[in-house]
């Protein structure tokens, strides 16, 4: 065994997050913001209350935690928001998280709408992965699903995140019956042509109480549909068995698609994610309908190792799953804008 491993046997607050179902946690995302400058009708409503901003982490407070968390095993950091691009300065913030030891990789979710002037900045902070989010490419139906015009600068903001040397450029797009069945080959083309991947994400109950299961295009139906139009997919051989995504290669060559199958296939039991959100509540699952208490113990004073045991208690209470697909399901009061997806 080399010594790396024996740290935690030496160190105790090195050992890593793991629950009771024998999951280890090393992915934290962070969300920046509840705020955003469009409106998607899955994620918020028309007019939504948002938090004011003393209630926001302060990127400090942001670094402060990640500090704390790097000992316990979290090297794999996203950002993301609500928009994460409306707060102010955000490069600064990703230079400071680049920059402290033993975070490997910086991820950020963004709708791409502010992308453009700023790929470069985020670039040289350090941010290395970036996913922009796209549904659609009518810019009318891009107008209805994001209830704002914004269409041409989410293709600037990709091309230019492109230009700046992101490699791939992950594509997000929610997948809806109903709704964006039509969208589906000519966002498969639209990331063939430019060199990017399209991560298609089943629309999950995270809106308020739009969403039914009838409304959800799953994942198969995807794949069919872009095999009869386009081609052949094979599942990629370097698959990682922790990501949310399963992911095909076009046989002719022609670029990688990604499905994340959270209704129709659940991936809880491979979970490795816990998320604070901008207001600095720790949430162990995206559906989780119990929060930890973080910005209270940062701004009462709460030491280290404090924060660190709250951290291991809510990771160690997590469920199994998410039990979307039964009648115990309970969707959170908290929406994913304010959660961060
Ligand atoms: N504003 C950024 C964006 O849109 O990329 C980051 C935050 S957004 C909440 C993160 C991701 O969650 C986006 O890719 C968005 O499409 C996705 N999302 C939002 N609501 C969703 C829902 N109800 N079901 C599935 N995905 C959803
Ligand atoms: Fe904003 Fe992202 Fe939610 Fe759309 S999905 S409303 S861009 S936070």
């Amino acid at each position: 065994m080399s010594p790396a491993s024996c740290e935690h046997l030496m160190n105790p607050s090195a050992k890593p997050l793991i629950d009771s179902y024998g999951r280890v946690h090393n992915n934290l995302r962070i969300s920046v913001t509840d705020r955003c400058n469009i409106r998607c009708v899955y994620c918020m409503p028309e007019n939504p209350v948002f938090l004011p901003r003393n209630q926001l982490l302060s990127f400090e407070e942001i670094e402060r935690f990640v500090r704390i968390v790097v000992p316990l095993g979290i090297d794999k950091i996203r950002l993301t928001g609500g928009e994460p691009l409306v707060r102010r300065e955000l490069p600064v913030l990703i230079e400071k998280l680049a920059a402290i030891p033993g975070i490997k990789d910086i991820g950020l979710t963004t709708n791409g709408i502010l992308l453009a002037p700023l790929a470069k900045a985020l670039w040289n902070a350090g941010l290395r992965r970036i996913n922009v989010s796209l549904d659609t490419m009518d810019p009318d139906r891009f107008q209805q699903l994001a209830r704002r015009p914004g269409f041409e600068q989410v293709i600037e903001g990709i091309l230019a995140a492109k230009a700046a040397g992101f490699d791939p450029v992950k594509i997000n797009a929610v997948a809806m019956k109903g709704c964006t069945e039509e969208d589906i080959v000519p966002l498969a083309k639209f990331a063939r042509e430019h060199g990017l991947e399209v991560r298609f994400i089943e629309y999950m109950p995270l809106d308020g109480g739009l969403w039914e299961r009838e409304k959800v295009l799953f994942a198969a139906d995807i794949l069919d549909r872009l095999t009869l139009e386009i081609g052949p997919l094979v599942p990629s051989p370097d698959q990682d068995p922790r990501a949310p995504a399963i992911d095909y290669d076009f046989v002719d060559g022609g670029g990688r698609i990604g499905m994340i199958a959270s209704v129709s296939r659940p991936f809880c039991m491979s979970c490795n994610r816990v998320r604070l959100t901008s207001d600095g509540k720790l949430r162990n699952c995206l559906f989780s309908l119990e929060e930890t208490d973080i910005r209270g113990l940062l701004r009462g004073g709460a030491g280290d190792e404090e924060i660190v045991r709250a951290i291991r208690e809510s990771v160690a209470s997590k469920w199994e799953g998410h039990e979307i697909n039964t009648a115990r399901f309970i969707q959170p009061e908290r929406l994913m804008h304010s959660i961060g997806g």
